[in-house]
């Protein structure tokens, strides 16, 4: 699903640096991010969803190589493979909850936005305990009520790829773990690959594997 070779990547006028020599992610496997804070995790995703270019590498995406890509390409490719819950939830505050649930619908033409998408983002929105404030908008929802709604847009769409970026940490011990089951057994359903960064080592048994970012070995075997 995911192929990275020898991935260089830096910020403009930053010292930071993240190398990657080598990096798979097997279609339907699930894998889970750890390590310290600063360490280039989210860099890590935003690299695979095409986000962030790396000046040096290969980042095949399900078989299309992504880096010659030009950046309307990519959006499109991220669009129609990947659903990203991403660390600051990124949520348009303009629209309701249930419009940005069906955003994903909205920037490209590969989905129609019928009356199954519509029935998918209820019943996911009910699943995540949502059901009576989908008319909201982000602003006057709780952190984890936004949590919830930034999943349910990754979900919706039904991506061959989803990108957890610490997509439980700003829910309740109960919500975390009904959120986690439904995050797993979404991806499990339609066969997806779960690439997600956690802090929550209670999570770990539940991932194929492990990438500890502590021993800076992005390689192939992980770290686990
Ligand atoms: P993590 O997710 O592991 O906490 P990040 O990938 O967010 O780490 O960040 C890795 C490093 O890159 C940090 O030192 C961070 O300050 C820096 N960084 C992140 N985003 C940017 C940016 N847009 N411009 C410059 N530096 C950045
Ligand atoms: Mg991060």
């Amino acid at each position: 699903m995911i192929e990275l070779r020898d991935i260089a990547f830096s910020y403009p006028g930053s010292d930071f640096r993240l190398a990657v020599p080598s990096f798979n992610l097997s279609e339907g496997e699930r894998v889970a991010v750890v390590g310290p804070s600063g360490t280039g995790k989210t860099t890590l995703l935003n690299l695979i969803a095409g986000i962030a270019v790396p000046q040096a590498g290969q980042i095949m995406l399900d078989g299309q190589e992504m880096t010659g890509l030009s950046d309307g390409a990519r959006r499109t490719l991220r669009a129609d493979k990947i659903g990203f819950v991403f660390q600051d939830f990124a949520l348009l505050d303009y629209l309701s909850a249930r419009d940005n649930i069906l955003y994903p619908y909205r920037i490209t033409s590969g989905a129609p936005l019928n009356a199954e998408a519509r029935a998918r983002a209820d019943h996911l929105a009910e699943a995540c305990g949502l059901s009576g404030k989908l008319g909201r908008r982000p602003g006057a929802l709780s952190q984890g009520e936004q949590q919830r709604v930034a999943l349910c847009r990754a979900l919706v769409r039904q991506p061959k790829l989803i990108l957890a970026d610490e997509a439980t940490g700003n829910l309740d011990p109960e919500n975390k773990s009904a959120i986690l089951d439904l995050l797993f057994s979404r991806t499990r359903e339609a066969g997806a690959s779960l690439l997600a960064v956690t802090h929550d080592h209670d999570l770990l048994p539940r991932f194929d594997r492990i990438i500890d970012f502590a021993d800076y070995r992005m390689d192939a075997e992980g770290a686990a």
